[in-house]
């Protein structure tokens, strides 16, 4: 291969490379935050637990203060049950007593279904403290894998950053500038292969025979007389020209 076609090569995936590269070290802010923001979600999953648990002890201590209400004026008719004079005072307390008892019954019963739910609660509480450790774990770990792939990143945008350079200044500026002019008009793609049945293998239209034939050599630079883009020719690997035959 002719040491230009070679140099534009390396200059094309040392391009990639850096833009690869680039593209994690600027994306990293963001997935630190996604990673937060999962985390968040755990945490308030517990607080809205934690404030419904709250609430539904709030409300059994109001029903329980309801419910001494009751019971003292429960108590307080059956003292005065001791000292009525006359039936019909007997029969109109004992229809106060039934009363109270019986808005006394349902005030205990709604204390119950509350503390029913509060013990319901606590158990999604704990259910939910489980998933945000877990979560807590799962986020740490991320978060120093992210941490080392960004030092990664830079270390790979570093050197090929620096590669870089040392290529350009080993290579014509005349095929520098060809490179980069038809990169800019590619999307960085300014060299692609030739298919094996002689097309460009990025915009597909199929080479004159005689242009094929000089891509194959891959010792000049000849560009796609479509896209522009450089052409080479990449053989086929040993074993795909040659298939061991099944025994
Ligand atoms: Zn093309």
């Amino acid at each position: 291969m002719s040491p230009d076609l070679d140099r534009l090569i390396k200059l094309q995936q040392l391009d990639a490379t850096i833009d690869e590269a680039r593209r994690r070290v600027v994306e990293h802010p963001q997935r630190l935050a996604e990673a937060d923001a999962r985390l968040s979600e755990a945490k308030e999953r517990v607080d809205v637990l934690r404030a419904r648990l709250k609430e539904s002890n709030d409300a059994r201590r109001a029903l329980e203060k309801e419910a001494a209400v009751f019971q003292a004026r429960v108590a307080k008719f059956k003292d005065q049950l001791l000292e009525v004079k006359t039936n019909r005072e007997y029969q109109a307390l004992q229809h106060e007593i039934a009363t109270a008892q019986s808005e006394l019954n349902a005030v205990e019963e709604k204390e119950l279904e509350r503390m029913l739910e509060a013990d319901q609660v606590a158990v999604e509480i704990k259910q939910a403290e489980a998933a945000l450790h877990a979560r807590q774990k799962e986020i740490d770990t991320e978060k120093t894998a992210l941490a080392r792939e960004l030092t990664t990143m830079q270390r790979v945008l570093d050197e090929a950053t620096t590669g870089r350079a040392a290529l350009l200044t080993a290579t014509e500026p005349e095929l520098v500038a060809l490179y980069e002019q038809v990169a800019r008009a590619r999307k960085g793609i300014a060299l692609c292969t030739a298919t094996r049945d002689g097309a460009c293998s990025v915009c597909h239209v199929r080479l004159r025979p005689v242009v094929f034939q000089q891509v194959r050599q891959n010792d000049a630079i000849i560009q796609c007389e479509s896209c522009r883009r450089i052409l080479y020719y990449e053989p086929p690997a040993p074993a795909e020209a040659a298939p061991t035959p099944v025994s």
